[in-house]
């Protein structure tokens, strides 16, 4: 079920979701940084100052599968939010979260990271 976030997926591999529409610029998003193998772009709903989602051009369920099949990339992700921390001024600290499965709240099932910061956070986000 959607609650099992480890489960097999390849049942849905061939469904797209919106941010393979937005790496194919079928979509419109604010894009703030981009790599051959991750982009960056603002989170249309922000839960902070700055929040910016950091995907994987390749499709992975969620993190664990992504450090499971590709560590490189996961590091490529994890540098990239690096990188536009750096951009965005978050010199005074920020987050990464991979929200993961149906009781974390994650919705869209192509792993992103959520680069939260620009402001005093709360200990555990929203
Ligand atoms: P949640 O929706 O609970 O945050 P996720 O961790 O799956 O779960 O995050 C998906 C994120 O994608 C949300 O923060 C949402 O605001 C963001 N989002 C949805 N649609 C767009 C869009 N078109 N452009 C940018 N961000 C989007």
């Amino acid at each position: 079920s959607e609650r099992d976030a480890t489960e097999d997926t390849t049942a849905d591999n061939g469904s797209e979701t919106l941010f393979e529409r937005i790496i194919a610029r079928e979509i419109p998003a604010d894009i703030v940084y981009e790599t051959d193998t991750t982009i960056a772009f603002r989170d249309i709903k922000p839960q902070a100052a700055t929040h910016v989602l950091v995907v994987p051009k390749t499709r992975y369920r969620n993190v664990a599968e992504l450090a499971a099949a590709d560590p490189r990339l996961l590091a490529d992700v994890i540098a990239t939010a690096g990188k536009v921390a750096e951009l965005e001024g978050l010199g005074n600290g920020y987050r990464v979260v991979f929200n993961t499965g149906a009781d974390a709240g994650q919705t869209v099932f192509h792993v992103h990271a959520h680069l939260l910061g620009g402001e005093q956070l709360g200990p555990f986000g929203r």
